[in-house]
């Protein structure tokens, strides 16, 4: 299978997670999944835009004059006197314009006074003043669903008055990890065994994508015991990914499971690395089955696992950017396969890219190094220093 089908059928189970309220921070990273109105213009008032005077832009006409200060108007304060020829007010950034002025003068354009104040600059009616609704108009849609929360719209939706929104959830994932040789990190490492580091892999990619995880196993190659994880995994999970135990061998403990429960469906997907792949539901909860080579592990997850959560969270852009880049060393690829080769890519318009030395499926070095992954179409055997790439941008 290809992998532009595979991952269409990967993302066929997917949809977006069903709308939750969340309080105002919560939803930083998140999908709107409502519409949001301006409760209000923005700014409600007019407000100066200077510490400076509120004055009447006709009494400048001959500079410098002397204007009597009838009021301090503090950022907050309420102005109560009106400005009538010949006076001013000192008012601060923010504060209302109080009646009767058209313009402000700011504080460096006048002596600075308090009881009377000299201006020695004129200016234009309207000067320094921010308009009321200017920026935004009550009941004025600012933001639609679909929209990403960032810091930015966070500032908006606090001035939205929301304290809290729709949004679509955090899916919350099961990593399983699946091996009889592997040992949780830390715990020591007998003859034969291999410290678990899809799980940790795993588990710092959903992070990164946004999603809440849990971690289970490592689970041996025992069907009892990985069916007792799964089923637990089903109670409380929006997607499962598994690790391992999908390939062609004996002990491929994921494949006997799900294959006999029916659901999922494995897949050889014509790519490097990453071939034996398995996705598909059980008890209507989506499970995508990655083979055990931490590389093949890796380079799954970003091709079919990040765009099928960043789906779940009703992201608009589940994909990473691509890019062009020009490849510094020559290198084959596998006929008939799409290969994700593992590089260093530097720049951000005219790049560079560099094929990390390890390129092997187990080859930790190498992907630790790699900031991308070069996409080496299926037809394409050698690739030739100086040629141009596509890459996939992991910063
Ligand atoms: P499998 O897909 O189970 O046949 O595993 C393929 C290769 O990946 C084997 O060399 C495994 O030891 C290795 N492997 C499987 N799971 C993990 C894991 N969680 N962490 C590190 N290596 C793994
Ligand atoms: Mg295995």
């Amino acid at each position: 299978m290809s992998v532009d089908d595979y991952l269409a059928r990967v993302l066929s189970f997917m949809q977006p997670l069903p709308p939750v309220m969340v309080p105002l921070l919560e939803a930083l990273g998140l999908v709107l999944a409502e519409d949001v109105q301006m409760p209000r213009d923005m700014p409600a008032f007019d407000n100066s835009s200077m510490d400076g005077y509120a004055v009447i832009s006709g009494d400048l006409e001959a500079v410098p004059t002397h204007l009597r200060v009838i009021e301090d108007i503090p950022a907050g304060a309420v102005p109560r006197a009106t400005v009538t020829r010949g006076t001013a007010a000192r008012i601060m950034t923010g504060a209302p314009m109080p009646a009767g002025a058209d313009a402000v003068v700011r504080v460096e354009w006048t002596d600075g006074g308090t009881e009377t104040v000299e201006v020695q600059r004129t200016v234009a009616p309207g000067n320094d003043i921010r308009r009321a609704g200017e920026d935004l108009r009550e009941g004025q849609t600012v933001l639609i669903r679909g929209t990403v929360v960032t810091p930015r719209t966070i500032a908006l939706l606090a001035s939205c008055d929301r304290e809290q929104m729709l949004v679509h959830p955090r899916p919350r994932v099961t990593v399983i990890s699946t091996g009889d040789e592997l040992v949780p990190a830390g715990q020591p490492v007998g003859a034969g065994q291999i410290v678990d580091s899809n799980g940790p892999l795993l588990v710092a990619c959903v992070q990164d994508a946004g999603a809440v995880v849990t971690h289970q196993g490592p689970v041996a190659d025992h069907a009892d015991d990985f069916r007792a994880v799964l089923q637990q995994a089903l109670a409380h999970s929006d997607l499962i990914i598994t690790s391992g135990g999908v390939s062609m061998g004996a002990y491929d403990t994921v494949k006997e499971v799900l294959g006999a429960a029916g659901g999922v469906e494995f897949s050889k997907v014509a790519m490097n690395p990453g071939m034996p792949q398995g996705c598909g539901q059980l008890d209507g909860i989506p499970i995508i089955t990655l083979p055990g080579n931490p590389v093949s592990t890796y380079v799954s997850f970003e091709v079919f696992v990040r765009p099928a959560l960043r789906t779940l969270m009703g992201r608009p852009d589940v994909h990473r950017p691509l890019r062009t880049a020009t490849t510094l060393a020559s290198f084959g690829s596998p006929a008939a396969k799409r290969q994700f080769a593992r590089g260093v890519l530097d720049g951000f318009d005219d790049c560079s890219v560099a094929p990390v030395r390890g390129q092997g499926s187990h080859m930790l070095s190498g992907l630790s190094e790699a900031n991308c992954l070069m996409v080496i179409p299926e037809e394409v055997t050698e690739v030739a220093a100086g040629s141009v790439v596509t890459v996939i941008d992991l910063r």
